[in-house]
């Protein structure tokens, strides 16, 4: 019997496995791909995830495989942008990098295994059943079946959902974002920043142009299908990529450039607010626990803090042996402790701001009140100190005071 089963090798469960496996845990680390493995996704490392990064000592050999970039520009629907270096406050880096997942997350399963962490590939998992002993896990792979016991399980298998129904997890289909995108070569007039446009897309959504080293990029668009929006907002995000894509600025930039791959599009999970996060014998990480922003829809930085929330979690409790359902809960509650909040304010915030009717005064205001935008983009990048001074009445206020 393992200590750990985890479920899914993306930096939810990485994280979690090497965090756990560092301190001597018999970790099992599965996932249903063959890696490396390409995990569709804007590839942007927020200052948030390289903090976690640089925790588990795997920032400088990031470095080199990605593109850092100092500041953060924002285009309106009219095409007025605004631009502001990345805050780097409380520590964290005063920046953000691109990295491709492919290099990315193979990184972080390596980093696991080298940790002590064992891995085994090609494991679809299809159910994890709790006894008074621990958890078993059955799944499927290449000419047969697969069978693991372990003390506990932590589930971080993305926005996949089959395996949470299957364990009664979810009742319904949660809510998810649904974005698309596609590698360039040779684009022209990339710079130091990470850019986000809300030109050419449907709101709410939004563009980004991420610059990746020797002038290539990760260009996509993104939409937030619910609430009053989704009543008549189309589904089909290729056509908002393609839409995005034939903007005046992007047509520009890619008059010449080369698509590389074909154009990609995965959902994002974003119910955190309402999201169970455990269950007898098992932890969920990441967007499993529906851990993606949700007026950014970053979520790579989540799954990293969540893994490792959950690891310390599961440390105390092994030492402690003690796997009752109360002390499994705890980890429900350090979790809303440190995203409920902010995760309630980014939601307001874009059902505020980002419509058809405000997105264009709101990039206007922020390009004239420097106070303001620095707020937004604490907010948007998940400043935890901002936020305890932050409630929706004071950006109102501030948003209103100019
Ligand atoms: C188009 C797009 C752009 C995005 N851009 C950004 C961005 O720029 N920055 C950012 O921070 N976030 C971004 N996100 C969100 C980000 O990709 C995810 O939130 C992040 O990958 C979540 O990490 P995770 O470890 O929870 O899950 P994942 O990275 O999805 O990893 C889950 C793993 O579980 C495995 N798995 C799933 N089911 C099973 C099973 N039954 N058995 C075994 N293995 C299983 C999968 O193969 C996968 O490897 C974007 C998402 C999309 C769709």
């Amino acid at each position: 019997m393992h200590d750990v089963v985890v479920i899914g090798a993306g930096p939810g469960g990485s994280a979690a496995g090497y965090y756990l496996a560092k301190q001597g845990l018999d970790v099992l680390l599965l996932d249903k791909a063959g890696f490396p493995r390409d995990k569709t996704c804007g590839d942007g490392l927020t200052p948030r995830a390289l903090t976690v990064l640089e925790d588990m000592g795997l920032l400088n050999e990031l470095l080199p495989a990605g593109c850092r970039l100092n500041r953060v520009e924002i285009a309106s629907a009219a095409g007025q942008t605004v631009t502001a270096p990345f805050p780097g406050k409380n520590g964290r880096p005063g920046y953000t990098l691109i990295v491709p997942r492919l290099t990315l997350d193979d990184t972080l399963r390596r980093h696991a295994i080298t940790h002590g962490a064992q891995f085994q590939s090609q494991v679809r998992v299809i159910g994890v059943t709790a006894n008074g002993k621990g958890v078993e896990v059955t799944g499927k792979r290449p000419g047969g079946s697969f069978s693991a016991t372990a003390r506990v399980a932590i589930v971080a298998t993305g926005a996949s959902v089959p395996l949470l129904q299957q364990m009664g997890l979810l009742k319904k289909m949660p809510v998810a974002a649904l974005a698309a995108r596609a590698y360039f070569e040779e684009v022209k007039g990339l710079t130091d920043a990470m850019q986000l446009s809300f030109a050419g897309v449907p709101l709410p959504g939004y563009g980004w142009i991420f610059p990746l080293p020797h002038g290539a990029a990760n260009i996509g668009a993104g939409i937030f299908p619910w609430g009053w929006a989704g009543r008549w907002m189309s589904r089909n995000t290729r056509q908002a990529f393609d839409s995005f894509i034939q903007t005046p600025q992007l047509r520009e930039m890619l008059a010449g450039a080369r698509q590389v791959g074909p154009v990609k599009g995965y959902p994002l999970r974003m119910d955190f607010l309402t999201a169970p996060t455990y269950a007898e014998r098992t932890l969920l990480v990441g967007e499993a626990a529906g851990l993606v922003n949700p007026l950014t829809g970053e979520g790579i930085d989540y799954a990293l803090e969540s893994g490792k929330v959950a690891a310390e979690h599961l440390l105390r409790l092994f030492a402690a042996t003690d796997f009752s359902l109360p002390r499994l809960a705890d980890y429900d509650r350090l979790l809303r402790q440190r995203f409920q909040r902010l995760f309630r304010v980014c939601s307001l915030t874009r059902n505020l701001f980002v419509n058809p009717l405000l997105i264009n005064p709101m990039v206007r205001l922020a390009a004239r009140r420097p106070d303001l935008k620095m707020v937004l983009i604490r907010i948007a990048f998940g400043e935890q100190n901002t936020l305890e001074n932050i409630t929706v009445r004071r950006v109102l206020r501030r948003v209103f005071a100019g």
